[in-house]
């Protein structure tokens, strides 16, 4: 590990970022670290659609980096404990990695580790971090990186709060602060894709969306039942409404979310489930809502991504029936039941695996 700090406080400082209950002497801050970030705070937009990977080599970064930012994210440096601004900063947002604007941490996970660092009990998303083994120093600590660009940000340890027992001790300087907006931006959103459990359940996960409601769309009949939409008379497809928070969540990336949900290319169905009932539609409220499908299913065409063409309909929105009430959270509730553990949970592993950048856990 190369530090920038002085010898003598080396030492010192790395046995407080492992052990949260020791804490150090503060030090006289002497390093440009926090008036750089005072000029890039809040300059930022969160962008949650975490697109390639960003690689530069060493010289390139140094060229873009602020000298203390290059030596805490780029030859794994370590900041003096209670001299980051972000360790007392209590505003709600995100805390992006300096380097490449990654989301990092919620504010939401924050929490007073009492060791001088920011401390975080959760990743913002599973594109957030990657954690690697260090042996420096003569201990043995797991490393955090940014997973987007590869800066050190810090360390995890195990001594953390509920719920997941973890501290995620990180450099401020590392850090950028994208500050919650002061307004929601609350809109609805209708989809279909097959059994209606299974992508309540997915929904349920992403970020920025609300309660999810199981039901049905696209038909003709008035209060449809189960088993009416079931036989396929009611030309209903089994369907799910939510709100959601377009400060927090775009509808570009609700459809993401969507197809990596299903098999798009499947015509009237999902998996075993098969009829027009189960067929996938986006049903769209504005003009913009559908240019945005139409445009990201002819993108994703045009890509080659899946050997058939997408057989999701883009239809404008009528009207959305609640479904009986032992259908809504019914994995939840039926967590044993043969199906959603046969269908259900794979469907939402895969979904989670495919796009993880949206899933709050
Ligand atoms: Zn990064």
């Amino acid at each position: 590990m190369k530090s920038y700090l002085l010898a003598s406080l080396t030492a010192m400082i790395l046995l407080s970022c492992s052990a949260a209950e020791k804490q150090p002497e503060k030090t006289i801050v002497s390093d440009s670290a926090q008036s750089n970030q005072t000029a890039q705070a809040g300059a930022q937009t969160l962008d949650t659609s975490w697109s390639s990977k960003v690689t530069k080599t060493n010289e390139e970064w140094k060229k873009i980096l602020p000298p203390d930012v290059y030596t805490i994210t780029r030859e794994q440096g370590t900041e003096r404990p209670f001299s980051s601004k972000w360790y007392e900063n209590h505003e709600h947002g995100v805390y992006t990695c300096y380097c490449c604007a990654n989301p990092l941490f919620s504010s939401e996970t924050k929490f007073n580790s009492g060791t001088g660092w920011p401390s975080y009990y959760a990743p913002y998303s599973g594109k957030s971090v990657d954690v690697s083994d260090d042996n420096t120093n003569g201990m043995s600590r797991d490393e955090i990186s940014c997973k987007r660009c590869n800066a050190h940000l810090g360390h995890v340890f195990n001594d953390g709060p509920k719920p997941t027992g973890l501290r995620y001790c990180i450099d401020g300087v590392a850090l950028n602060f994208v500050p919650a907006p002061k307004a929601k931006n609350i809109h609805k959103a209708t989809f279909a894709a097959g059994c209606f459990w299974c992508e309540e359940y997915v929904f349920e996960h992403i970020r920025g969306v609300g309660d999810v409601i199981s039901g049905y769309a696209g038909g003709k009949k008035d209060n449809p039942t189960y088993e009416e939409v079931g036989a396929g008379t009611t030309g209903h497809a089994e369907a799910f409404e939510f709100e959601y928070d377009a400060s927090v969540i775009r509808y570009a990336d609700l459809l993401k979310v969507f197809l990596a949900s299903q098999d798009p290319t499947q015509i009237n169905g999902q998996g075993p489930d098969h009829g027009s009932q189960y067929r996938s539609v986006i049903f769209y409220r504005t003009e913009e809502e559908k240019k945005i499908a139409t445009d990201y299913i002819n993108q994703v065409n045009t890509s080659g991504k899946y050997p058939k063409k997408i057989a999701i309909e883009v239809v404008p929105f009528t009207k959305f029936w609640k479904a009986e009430d032992y259908h809504q959270n019914y994995i939840q509730n039926h967590p044993n039941d043969s199906y959603v553990q046969q269908e259900s949970i794979p469907r939402f592993m895969r979904t989670k695996s495919s796009v993880p950048e949206y899933f709050v856990k």
